[in-house]
């Protein structure tokens, strides 16, 4: 049978978060360290283990149908590939990797501004990424281009600024950086050429649905309640994007009811005391594993 081929980063920061979220899809595969393309016991999905900069090459020349990168890797393919053929485009946005991709300088450069950037130099790996932003802000600096390790630069003289990836900002503080401006904001997404085989597209039209309910649950939380039955129509105004309540009678009891309900979004303890000023008792909040309309 084919298969679809799903290119994932072999090891790096992608690679734990990518396994699980496929796992959570329900593909069941078994890895033997060193190999590097991983078929699916029960799913029609063959996973390449490579380099995460490979990732959108394979995808856009047909190597591999789909690939998991980070929305950085991603951009610097899209602002630098110069052949149709060679386009990808990102299916959906899948929420890990999150992290942001900017300017930091050093503690002793006086920040005035995106101007203070003028005739200075910016070490990056993210060339094609800066040059846009650059450009867009009207800044005239030049681009060292790294291949890691870019936070070093400033310290060793080889640049003013660097333009890097940024989550806590811890790395940026040890080395005595400050972020200024940022350029974007990235997170794993799910890239793909967009034109598949007939049959290929209906292995990937039922990946992306199993995807998708992945993906809804994340988010999603389901709350339980008691209330009076007065109550429900203010209970169910108070959680962000709910579903229609459903509302079940409690034994021994005529005026109190059990009311259950999904909220599509994560329920903070603000919500937890808005029902509960609504009189709600025994309120449970339950992550969700799949959800599927
Ligand atoms: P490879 O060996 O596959 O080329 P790499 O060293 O280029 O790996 P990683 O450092 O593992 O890549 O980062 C992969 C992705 O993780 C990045 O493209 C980015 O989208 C995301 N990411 C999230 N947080 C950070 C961070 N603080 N620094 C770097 N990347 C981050
Ligand atoms: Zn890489």
């Amino acid at each position: 049978m084919t298969a679809l081929k799903l290119a994932l980063q072999k090891s790096g920061r992608l690679s734990d978060d990518s396994l699980a979220l496929l796992k959570r899809c329900g593909l069941n595969f078994d890895f033997p360290k060193g190999r590097l393309i991983v078929p699916c016991d029960d799913f029609p999905i063959d996973l390449l283990m490579v380099r995460d900069d490979d990732i959108p090459n394979y995808v856009g020349n047909a190597a591999c149908d789909m690939g998991i990168v980070g929305y950085d890797v991603f951009r610097e393919h899209e602002l630098t590939v110069n052949n149709d053929r060679n386009i990808v485009k990102i299916l959906r946005r899948i929420g890990f990797g999150r992290c942001r991709l900017s300017i930091a300088i050093p503690e002793k450069f006086e920040w005035q501004g995106l101007e203070s950037l003028n005739n200075k130099r910016i070490a990056t790996s993210h060339v094609a990424s800066l040059k846009r932003f650059l450009k867009e802000s009207s800044i005239n600096a030049s681009v060292i281009e790294m291949s890691g390790a870019v936070e070093i630069a400033p310290g060793m003289g080889l640049a003013d600024a660097i333009c890097d990836l940024v989550s806590s900002g811890a790395t940026l503080r040890s080395n005595g950086l400050r972020e200024v401006a940022k350029v974007y904001e990235s997170e794993a997404v799910l890239i793909a050429q967009g034109n598949e085989s007939p049959l290929l597209q209906t292995h990937l039209d039922r990946f992306l649905l199993r995807l998708d309910g992945v993906l809804k649950a994340q988010g999603s939380r389901y709350i339980m309640m008691n209330a009076k039955r007065q109550a429900v129509a203010d209970i169910s105004r108070v959680a962000p994007g709910l579903s229609e309540p459903t509302v079940m009678p409690l034994a021994g009891t005529t005026d109190r009811v059990a009311i259950h309900m999904v909220a599509a979004e994560n329920v903070f303890w603000e919500t937890l005391e808005k029902l509960k000023a609504f009189g709600a008792t025994d309120i449970l909040v339950l992550p969700i594993e799949k959800m599927m309309e």
